[in-house]
């Protein structure tokens, strides 16, 4: 059996330990330390964005985003549709009532036309929640325009889409509170790990308060607010040291296995996950998605895949069709469209490993090409 071939794993370097072993020489394993406060500095700075506060995931940076926004019980928060689950479920923390909008076919992100719609329908949600999906950034300033004209915050999910830009501006500046993941998969990762960005400075020191359990400025133990233990810790911290100064080189290498998959089937009925001519995605997976009345479908290829010790991935399966979220309002263009649904049933996400080979690809797009003779 070949040696197995990941969707996306972790690739590390030789820097990462470095700067763990700083750590351990000066026994600031924990708590916080010199690695938590450079790895922010580090990835404000790369961001541009003022302030950055690291906590123990993705999904706690989106928590307290919405607790800043004063999400509670009841409360509508529109949110993009076709995204993982932990986009929208820090809603649910806080009580409210997530709203889904569907997505565009451009970027297969949130489209603005539904979220315009959704604005008609229900003038006042506390929040909209944008992801960029698979590292492919939505049409954003489209979307904060749009949230600004109703004065409603724009919280970005940017947890696929580290170093992927949009009119030449780095996600993750474009909501007035973002969030990155550093889990395993995703394009840098610390084992675990995640990101708050701001331009607010009192926000970021709100976020370090909820995050460090609530302790009010007195020597003793007190507490006005229920608290979270959320920060990341010094060690967590040094790996995302070491590996922010590789994300350029993940995003060439991502970059370089889209545009193989893209060449090398140009003469099939798929084609591979669309974006616009004004980002630079990150192409953190690469996705193909099934012509419309082509008979192949991607368990098919999914499991010719797996056959040969490759994995691939189902596409995130939409909110809307989530049993847990049954019953929520979903938006969309018209009556007629479900872009969500239709990405959902032809599209799957391809092996995308920075360290897959040109061999091992060239294996993906011979078993992919293989379906499509039968
Ligand atoms: C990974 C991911 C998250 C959550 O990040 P964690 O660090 O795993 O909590 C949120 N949103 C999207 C779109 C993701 O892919």
């Amino acid at each position: 059996m070949n040696k197995r071939v990941y969707l996306s794993s972790p690739t590390m370097h030789d820097l990462e330990m470095k700067y763990i072993q700083e750590a351990f020489d000066t026994n600031w394993v924990a708590p916080l330390g010199k690695n938590v406060d450079e790895f922010e500095n580090e990835m404000a700075s790369f961001i541009g964005v003022s302030h950055a506060a690291a906590l123990i995931s993705g999904t706690a940076a989106l928590h307290l985003a919405l607790k800043l926004c004063n999400v509670q019980t009841g409360d509508l928060v529109f949110c993009s549709d076709l995204t993982f689950s932990a986009t929208v479920n820090p809603v649910s923390y806080e009580g409210g009532v997530q709203v889904f909008i569907d997505s565009e076919r451009e970027t297969w992100n949130m489209d603005p036309r539904a979220l315009e719609r959704a604005f008609q329908k229900f003038p006042k949600p506390k929040a909209v929640i944008v992801a960029n999906l698979y590292g492919i950034p939505a049409q954003l300033e489209e979307i904060k325009e749009i949230c600004d004209h109703y004065s409603v915050p724009l919280i970005e999910d940017a947890a696929e889409s580290l170093g992927a830009t949009y009119r030449g501006k780095q996600t993750g500046t474009f909501g007035k509170y973002s969030a990155l993941s550093f889990n395993g998969n995703k394009i840098i990762t610390t084992s675990g790990g995640g990101m708050f960005l701001a331009d607010d400075e009192a926000a970021v020191k709100k976020v370090r308060f909820w995050a460090t359990q609530a302790r009010d400025p007195a020597p003793h133990y007190q507490h006005s607010e229920i608290g979270y233990n959320y920060r990341m810790s010094n060690i967590v911290a040094g790996i995302g040291r070491g590996q922010l100064v590789y994300l350029n080189e993940h995003i060439q290498k991502k970059k370089q296995i889209y545009e193989t998959y893209k060449q090398a089937f140009k003469d099939l009925p798929v084609s591979m996950n669309p974006y616009s001519k004004e980002s630079e995605p990150n192409f953190w997976l690469s996705c193909l998605l099934i012509d419309k009345d082509c008979p192949v479908t991607p368990t098919q290829i999914r499991e010719a895949l797996g056959k040969e010790n490759i994995e691939s991935r189902p596409i995130w399966k939409p909110m809307h069709l989530q049993p847990v979220f049954q019953g929520h309002e979903y938006v969309t263009v018209d009556a007629d469209t479900d872009v969500g649904a239709e990405v959902f049933e032809r599209g799957l996400c391809l092996p995308s490993d920075v360290k897959i080979t040109g061999e091992e690809q060239e294996r993906v797009v011979e078993i992919v090409k293989g379906c499509f003779l039968k």
